[in-house]
């Protein structure tokens, strides 16, 4: 039995439960996987990450391994925590991420992994890399393999969520199991959020988790349109995955 354990540690969705736990804008997941340990992404500000991370028990010292899906503040404010409270931690970002970003984040004492192909960084933990937009961004995803599918971990999904998952099927020939994270819909209307409902059902997802800047509209049409597959998670929300 394998076992995949992900973990909301910043989200700007609140749960009934979560009041000790802080939220704000941007997005961080911790990811357990056959004993490796990944944050992908950093959250906002690093008092928020270290906050968080204390109140869900977790040790930072524990984590060596961070994927960043791109370098917008909110997800890569946290790393100046991850920095003092795991020194020399490994950081992997989008190879065409500014030099700006790159310096910054060895400034800090991290050890920087430029990603340019889908990359394997663990026994079942991948890279998926990288995407551009029109503008210039470059954005990647993390995905971890659970038996033959995967789970699929997105930080905005800028250059589309559709996109980025059709990549990562691609890239690693495996079923798309779940997907959770930032699918980038505020502001999109019903005939947009239909297209995304369709290939989440055509490619039979079973689990979507929307957060971050999925935005409100987005994850309420979600849960509606596909309700057996839908979990509103929140910071503080555990997803447990069991493979054979
Ligand atoms: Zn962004
Ligand atoms: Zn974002």
């Amino acid at each position: 039995m394998r076992e995949v354990r992900i973990t909301v540690v910043v989200d700007s969705y609140r749960g009934e439960y979560s009041y000790r736990l802080g939220s704000g804008w941007g997005l961080s997941l911790l990811v357990e996987a056959n004993g490796q340990v990944v944050l992908f992404d950093t959250g906002p500000r690093p008092a928020l990450l270290e906050h968080n991370l204390r109140m869900l028990d977790v040790k930072p010292s524990r984590i060596d391994t961070v994927i960043i899906s791109h370098e917008h503040y909110d997800h890569v404010g946290g790393l100046e925590y991850l920095a003092s409270a795991s020194p020399g931690a490994t950081v992997y970002v989008p190879a065409g991420s500014t030099g700006e970003f790159k310096r910054w984040v060895s400034g800090l004492g991290l050890q920087v992994m430029e990603v340019r192909e889908t990359t394997r960084i663990g026994e079942s933990v991948y890279v998926v890399g990288e995407l551009g937009t029109e503008w210039g961004l470059f954005e990647q995803a993390a995905a971890v393999r659970l038996g033959e599918g995967m789970i699929l971990l997105l930080g905005c999904a800028h250059p589309g969520p559709e996109i980025v998952m059709s990549k990562a099927m691609d890239d690693l020939g495996l079923n798309l199991y779940a997907v959770v994270g930032g699918m980038h819909m505020v502001g999109a209307d019903e005939r947009r959020l239909e297209i995304l409902a369709r290939f989440l059902e055509r490619h039979d997802v079973s689990v979507v988790a929307p957060l971050h800047c999925t935005g409100e509209e987005a994850r309420r049409f979600l849960s509606e349109r596909l309700p057996h597959r839908t979990m509103l998670l929140h910071v503080g929300s555990v997803l447990e995955l069991h493979g054979v």
